[in-house]
């Protein structure tokens, strides 16, 4: 028998657990492998006196300078639908995800103004930016270091 939960209707009902499930494990992750390659960049440039994920910093960002006031986000590019690469839309049930995508940027936004008005600096490294940009991204980072 053919499970209802795969009927070709555009409008059929999303298997909600395994969404939830990709979403939770994607968003909600943290020590993400850009996280982890960027971390490693900074760490190489001696820039190693960040915390990680702060509880006490707005929007918890992922990595944090306190001292500094300087906040590091490691966006996915697919989740946070990056401006540069440009991610494809998944092909199914476009509007949840459209939504959904919707959501984390309004959140990434949120976010970054709450930062903003309380006195951080804030920067977002992008996933795919990473490989060729890392340098630049911690040049530009070291130098509000050191003012
Ligand atoms: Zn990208």
């Amino acid at each position: 028998m053919q499970s209802k939960k795969y009927l070709r209707d555009g409008r059929s009902p999303i298997p909600q657990r395994e969404i939830t499930s990709r979403i939770m494990s994607s968003i909600k992750a943290k020590n993400t492998k850009p996280e982890m390659l960027f971390r490693k960049a900074l760490n190489k440039q001696d820039l190693g006196g960040y915390r990680l994920h702060p509880k006490n910093v707005p929007g918890r960002p992922d990595i944090c300078y306190i001292t500094k006031r300087l906040a590091i986000f490691v966006h996915g590019c697919y989740w946070h639908r990056c401006p540069y690469c440009k991610p494809e839309m998944p092909k199914t049930h476009v509007r949840f995800w459209r939504q959904k995508f919707l959501a984390n940027i309004k959140r990434d936004r949120k976010k970054e103004k709450e930062l903003i008005k309380n006195g951080w600096r804030v920067v977002t490294v992008w996933e795919c930016q990473i490989e060729n940009k890392a340098s630049r991204y911690v040049k530009a980072i070291k130098k509000v270091l050191v003012e």
